[in-house]
């Protein structure tokens, strides 16, 4: 397929290399990243969509992809489809999708779980939103970039997906930082807390595949002084978009609200920036009741 790659980034880089290990042929743009090895480096996001069978883009933020949609839809050769894999909001996922139809596009937002890592080795899990057409269209893409692909729904199901996946992460991460910490404060052997949560009613993927204590389960962030692995930026932004979300489905998220809170409050005033989010440890312990 001849495919148009914008935002190569941490995660759009490794994206866009599968794809031409897989044979496609990929242009690609970005106004800071380099083009990865095998890329043909469009000069502008326009340039890199016309003629394109599949438009793939891993940007920042809504805001940044509908200006990049906005760009590139008129350039697109008809019937073509435009696949977004950032994390946006729901909102600005329907929009584009909504463009897209108008100028007889197919669209998908299709955002992924998985991290650099995932995208590295080709694993990630993608979930969609959009046409069956242009899930079809797109699968076999999916296939190459990762090892999983949910087709959630109609435009905007798949960031609905994500972000309530991520709200589930950031308050089950906090619940297992604050026990750990209570834990510590009771006395309680960290080994020991693991043996029996991670086989208890509490376990979960932040206790059992990605435990916040250093030298506990499996090798995490936590092992390697919590660099991330998933910033907590990202899981505040995650969180923030829950909310948004939230506010405008008119759903009640307590939890996601706290956690949301919570995970400002470390990023902005605390020291979370540039830490994994499971560093939310460390900052339970060093603080009592008050
Ligand atoms: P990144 O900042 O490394 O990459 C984004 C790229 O977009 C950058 O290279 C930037 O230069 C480029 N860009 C910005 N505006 C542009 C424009 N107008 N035209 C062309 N390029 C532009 O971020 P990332 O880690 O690759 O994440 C990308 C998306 O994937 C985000 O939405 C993020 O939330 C999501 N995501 C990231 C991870 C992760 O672990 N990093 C995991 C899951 C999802």
């Amino acid at each position: 397929m001849k495919i148009g790659f914008i935002g190569l980034g941490n995660m759009g880089g490794p994206m866009a290399t599968n794809l031409i290990g897989a044979g496609h042929e990929v242009t690609g743009f970005d106004l800071v990243a380099p083009c990865p090895e095998g890329v043909a480096k469009a000069a502008s996001a326009a340039e890199a969509a016309a003629g394109a069978d599949v438009v793939i883009t891993m940007l920042p933020n809504g805001a940044i992809l509908r200006t990049v949609a906005a760009e590139v839809i008129p350039a697109m050769r008809a019937g073509a489809v435009l696949c977004d894999c950032s994390t946006v909001d729901v909102d600005s996922a329907r929009a584009v999708a909504e463009m897209a139809a108008e100028a007889g596009l197919g669209a998908l937002d299709a955002p992924v779980s998985g991290g650099v890592g995932g995208a590295t080795n080709g694993t990630l899990t993608f979930m969609a939103g959009g046409t069956d057409a242009a899930f079809a269209t797109v699968k076999p893409l999916f296939d190459i970039m990762g090892q999983k692909a949910v087709h959630c729904g109609a435009a905007g199901a798949g960031q609905a997906a994500k972000i309530c996946n991520n709200m589930i992460l950031g308050v089950t991460m906090i619940a297992t930082c604050e026990a750990f910490a209570l834990a510590d404060k009771l006395g309680l052997d960290r080994q020991k807390m693991f043996d029996v949560v991670s086989t208890s009613s509490g376990y979960s993927w932040t206790m059992n595949a990605y435990c916040p204590a250093p030298g506990v389960g499996p090798t995490s962030p936590a092992d390697n002084d919590y660099k991330p692995g998933f910033a907590a930026e990202l899981m505040l932004k995650d969180l923030r978009l829950s909310q948004q979300a939230a506010e405008s489905a008119n759903a009640d998220t307590p939890m996601g609200h706290l956690a949301a809170a919570l995970y400002a409050q470390f990023v902005e005033f605390e020291d979370g920036k540039g830490m994994d989010f499971s560093a939310m440890l460390p900052r339970f312990e060093k603080r009592g009741r008050g």
